[in-house]
C-alpha cells in the first residue's frame, strides 16, 4: 500500500459510453427548458442560445477554449487514486473510480498543465465535474499542489478553474487535508514569490474547494449564474429556519456582497484573463518575490553525478593547460548556456565554442563553483542549519560516487 496515490503506467482511454460518444443529438437547457442541438451548443461554448444560461463544460473543452491551439502540455496525467480506507457506501469506492475513469478517460478529476493564453505562458488547472462530481480527492490535491509549485518555480501566472461538489467523502481525512496542502503551496506562490493566481469559479463550486483555493485568488472571477457556496442552500435553510433570497449563492449575489471581483461571461473569459494578466504585468509597486528553499529545483542524483564528473574533467584539463592567459570574466549567459549543454537541454554544442581558450573556461568554472557554494551557504543560513561546505561543492575526488537512479 503506497498511501492514497499511485502512478498508473497505462494511459486509460475513455470507454464508449452514451455520454462520450454523444449518442443523443439533443439536450435541454437546465434553466429555460429550450431544446438544444448538442453540436451547435458545443460550437457555442455550451451557452444556451435562448437564455444565455451557461451549461456545464468538460475540462478538455475548457482547456481547448482557454489555451492557444497546440500549446497545451499536461502534467502528472498518470497519478491515480487508491482506496486507503477501503471505503464502501452503496458500492465500493474502487468501483466508483473505475466508472468515473471509463466515463471521462481521466485518472482523476483534474486536468493540469501549462500552455499559452493569447501568447502568455500560464499554468492551468481545470477540475472535471464529470468525474465523481468534481470532488477533491488526494490526486486532485496532489496534482494541484505540484502544478502550483511548478508555476512558482517557473514564475508562471496560475489559473485554476474550479467546479466541484467539495471534498471526496470516500477518502475521508486524506481528502480534507488537501485543502491545507494546496493553500500552503498557494501561500508560497502568492505571498513569497509574489506571483499571480486567478481563481475562476464555475457552476457549481461548493464545499472544500470554496473553503480553500477557490476563494484564495488574487483575483476571483466567476461565470454568470454560477452557484458558489460552502454548504448547500437546503442545509442552511433547515439550520436557520429562514427563507433565503431567490438569488442566494449565485455569482451575481456574491459579487454584490463583495466575495467576487468579476463576473465574466464565458465568451469573454479568455480575453478577460489575458487583459488581467497583461495589466498585472505593468502594475506599479510590485515587490520582488523570493522562492523559498524547499520549492527550488532539486537536482536529481544522476544530474549531480554528471555535473561532478564533468567538473572533474574540466578541472583536470584546466590543470594541464597553461593557466597564464587571463580571459574576460564570462557572462552569466555563457555560464547558463554551458550548464544547459551539460544537462542536455539544448542541442549538443561544443562547450569550448563558448569560450576563447581553456584559461577563460577554467575561470568561468571557478566563478560558477564559488557562486554555487555561496548560494547554498546563504540558503542553509536561511534554514538555520550549518551545512559543511564540502558536501555542497562539486566533489572532485578521484573516485566519483556512482549515483543510482531510482
Ligand atoms: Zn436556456
Amino acid at each position: 500500500m503506497l498511501g492514497p496515490i499511485s502512478v498508473n503506467k497505462d494511459r486509460i482511454e475513455p470507454k464508449a459510453t452514451a455520454e462520450a460518444t454523444g449518442k443523443g443529438l439533443w439536450t435541454r437547457c437546465e434553466k429555460c427548458g429550450v431544446i438544444l442541438y448538442i453540436k451547435h451548443l458545443k460550437e457555442h461554448n455550451h451557452i444556451c442560445f435562448s437564455c444565455n444560461f451557461h451549461l456545464k463544460m468538460s475540462s478538455a473543452e475548457r482547456v481547448d477554449h482557454m489555451i492557444d491551439p497546440g500549446t497545451w502540455r499536461s502534467i502528472d496525467d498518470l497519478l491515480s487514486p487508491m482506496d486507503p480506507l477501503e471505503f464502501t457506501d452503496l458500492k465500493p469506492y474502487t468501483d466508483r473510480i473505475k466508472e468515473a475513469q471509463d466515463k471521462t478517460g481521466m485518472q482523476d478529476g483534474l486536468r493540469a498543465g501549462t500552455g499559452l493564453l493569447h501568447g502568455i505562458p500560464v499554468a492551468l488547472g481545470v477540475m472535471e465535474f464529470g468525474y465523481m462530481g468534481g470532488s477533491m480527492g488526494s490526486v486532485v490535491g496532489e496534482k494541484l499542489t505540484r502544478l502550483i509549485e511548478y508555476a512558482t518555480q517557473e514564475g508562471l501566472s496560475l489559473i485554476i478553474v474550479s467546479t466541484s461538489g467539495g471534498a471526496r467523502m470516500q477518502e475521508g481525512i486524506f481528502s480534507l487535508m488537501q485543502m491545507a496542502k494546496i493553500s500552503g503551496a498557494l501561500h508560497v506562490h502568492q505571498n513569497e514569490a509574489n506571483l499571480l493566481f486567478i481563481s475562476v469559479l464555475t457552476s457549481p463550486t461548493t464545499g472544500g474547494v470554496t473553503a480553500s483555493f477557490g476563494m484564495l485568488g488574487d483575483i476571483i472571477v466567476a461565470e454568470p449564474g454560477a452557484i458558489i457556496g460552502f454548504a448547500g442552500r437546503r442545509v442552511i435553510e433547515q439550520t436557520l429556519q429562514e427563507q433565503l433570497p431567490a438569488d442566494f449563492q449565485t455569482a451575481e449575489y456574491l459579487l454584490d456582497k463583495g466575495l467576487l471581483d468579476l463576473v465574466i461571461p464565458r465568451s469573454f473569459l479568455k480575453g478577460a484573463l489575458f487583459e488581467l494578466m497583461d495589466f498585472y504585468k505593468d502594475a506599479p509597486y510590485k515587490k520582488q518575490g523570493r522562492i523559498p528553499f524547499g520549492v527550488q529545483h532539486s537536482t536529481f542524483l544522476t544530474t549531480e553525478e554528471k555535473v561532478r564528473r564533468k567538473w572533474r574533467e574540466w578541472s583536470s584539463s584546466g590543470a594541464t593547460a597553461s593557466n597564464n592567459g587571463k580571459g574576460a570574466t564570462p557572462s552569466y549567459k555563457e555560464l547558463v548556456s554551458s550548464m544547459k549543454v551539460l544537462l542536455g537541454e539544448e542541442n549538443k554544442v561544443d562547450i569550448m565554442d563558448l569560450m576563447k581558450d581553456e584559461a577563460m573556461f577554467a575561470e568561468a568554472l571557478a566563478v560558477a563553483k564559488t557562486s554555487k557554494i555561496e548560494w547554498l551557504q546563504q540558503q542553509s543560513t536561511l534554514l538555520g542549519g550549518k551545512a559543511p561546505q564540502d558536501s555542497y561543492s562539486f566533489r572532485t575526488s578521484e573516485q566519483p560516487q556512482i549515483a543510482v537512479a531510482k
